[in-house]
């Protein structure tokens, strides 16, 4: 069995032998890219070169990309836990052409490494193109002698791909495995292609129009650009037989010292759990090894989201201390080769995650016996107040979200315009004291109003009344 490090370096290896240089992945966090929270796709990081802004040092180039989508366009925070195949963190494998090869060159290669190299049996495979390019139609007829049937048409944004309003445009193609009717779900195009039986794998992009604003026609490209997308964690799921990414290798040797330390066994209910650590260590660990901290805007407070939620998981394993920071060494042995930043921040890695359960620690279980308190009054149908999930922000801690991940187990919803007026109470409430300190900007009473108002120790000048304190 290839382990998930092996086919990382397979994909390498095979673009590097067919002329592709092999930079490395970037940074999650994105550089001058005021639009990005985190790098969510390959292609971030050579932006510039499809733009024509910079000039290419190489035509071609193939990355393992690290890759956060935890929040903005591409969000999979929710997805985590509940399909098979989604992870807030994850390695993209891509190869890209910068005006140099085109859709026969990406659809041959692509085919040759899967079919030959990775061994995928031909028969259960299946693509989907732009409905009308006729052009990459053809070429998987040629190229990879797949019938009609296997070849899906589809005309939605799915299979349309734009770096923005403006820029490099074109239409897609993506490689689907179908994994037999034990699993739930159709292909893509059908009602039920959300479940988890034809698995997409692999997006090929094709730049081949510059898209302008005003209502003027798209133009071609006078040299078309390669982008392609392939999970590792999906393609290693598939290449090992198994059914989800969290029984690929590197997910169970996680997850397995998680049973160590919580003394619990992976099954049952227990076992999504399990999974929601193992993603969320991973995506914590990475953030913090690029130089983000928890906190309470922007990429830091998404990072707490992302830890806070971990750390309710290992709540409901009965772990009675801190989890994340012990686990943070055996992803580090797994992964601290192909990423040495990990091995690097690993004493920054381990002292953060450390400090910010400790810190939720002291109010997550409050906060749970006051939830389930109001839930044990609710009936059906009914919302949890928005007083509710506000108290559990501001005194205890819990991002709005990780109320509302506890709450969909149960088919229940949290009342968010209620919620939200709760916030904006409190920030008028902020304002008007900080008015009646003769206008002053004291840092002091400050200091002071959010101590009363919510209990919690002052984080910082730097945030914003209501969103400091969680
Ligand atoms: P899906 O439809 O399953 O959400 P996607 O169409 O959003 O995937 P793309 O944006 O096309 O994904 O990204 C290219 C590839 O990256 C996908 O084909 C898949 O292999 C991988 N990928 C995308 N999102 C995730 C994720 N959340 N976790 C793991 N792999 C992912
Ligand atoms: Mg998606
Ligand atoms: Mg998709
Ligand atoms: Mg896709």
């Amino acid at each position: 069995m290839q382990s998930v490090n092996d086919i990382r370096r397979q994909f390498l290896d095979f673009f590097g032998s067919r002329g592709h240089e092999l930079p490395g992945s970037s940074s999650l966090v994105p550089q001058d890219d005021p639009t990005l929270l985190f790098v969510n796709a390959g292609m971030v990081q050579f932006k510039n070169y499809f733009t024509g802004a910079a000039k290419p040092p190489y035509p071609r180039a193939a990355t393992s990309q690290k890759c956060v989508r935890a929040g903005g366009k591409h969000n999979d925070l929710d997805n985590v836990g509940y399909t098979a195949r989604h992870l807030t963190f994850f390695e993209m494998l891509g190869n890209f052409s910068f005006g140099d090869y085109f859709k026969e060159g990406a659809i041959d290669a692509a085919w040759t490494l899967i079919t030959k190299d990775f061994g995928l049996p031909k028969d259960k495979l299946l693509v989907t193109v732009y409905h009308d390019d006729d052009e990459a139609a053809a070429l998987w007829k040629k190229i990879a002698g797949l019938s009609e049937d296997k070849i899906i048409r589809i005309a939605t944004a799915d299979n349309f791909w734009s770096m923005g309003d403006t820029g490099p445009c074109g239409p897609c193609s993506e490689i689907f495995i179908d994994r037999g009717d034990h699993i739930w779900g159709g292909p893509p195009g059908s009602p039920e292609q959300d479940g988890d039986r034809f698995l997409e794998f692999w997006n090929l992009v094709f730049m081949q129009y510059e898209q302008f604003l005003d209502g003027r026609p798209r133009e071609k490209l006078p040299k078309p650009s390669i982008d392609t997308g392939m999970g590792l964690e999906r393609i290693a799921c598939v290449m090992q037989g198994v059914e989800s990414v969290f029984e690929t290798d590197l997910f169970r040797t996680i997850i397995a010292a998680s049973e160590d330390l919580t003394k619990t066994k992976a099954q049952g209910e227990q076992a999504p759990s399990f999974n929601v650590i193992a993603d969320h260590l991973r995506s914590s660990c990475f953030l913090i090894a690029d130089g983000v901290s928890p906190s309470n805007e922007g990429s830091g407070y998404v990072l707490r989201r992302i830890m806070r939620r971990a750390m309710r998981h290992a709540h409901i394993l009965g772990a009675k201390e801190p989890l994340m920071y012990r686990l943070a060494p055996t992803l580090i042995a797994e992964m601290g080769n192909a990423y040495p930043e990990l091995k690097r921040a690993q004493p920054v890695i381990e002292a953060q995650l450390r400090e910010e359960e400790e810190r939720f620690r002291r109010t997550l279980a409050n906060g749970l016996r006051l939830l389930e308190d109001e839930l044990g009054g609710l009936q059906k149908g009914q919302k949890l107040s928005g007083r509710t999930a506000f108290k559990l922000y501001d005194t205890f801690g819990f991002p709005l979200d990780l109320t509302q991940d506890i709450l969909r187990g149960r088919g229940l919803e949290v009342d968010v315009a209620e919620y939200d007026a709760a916030m904006q109470g409190q920030k008028d409430q902020g304002a008007a004291s900080w008015k009646g300190a003769d206008g002053a900007d004291n840092p002091a009473i400050w200091h002071s109003i959010l101590e009363r108002t919510t209990g919690n120790e002052f984080l910082g000048y730097g945030a914003e009344a209501g969103e400091g304190k969680v």
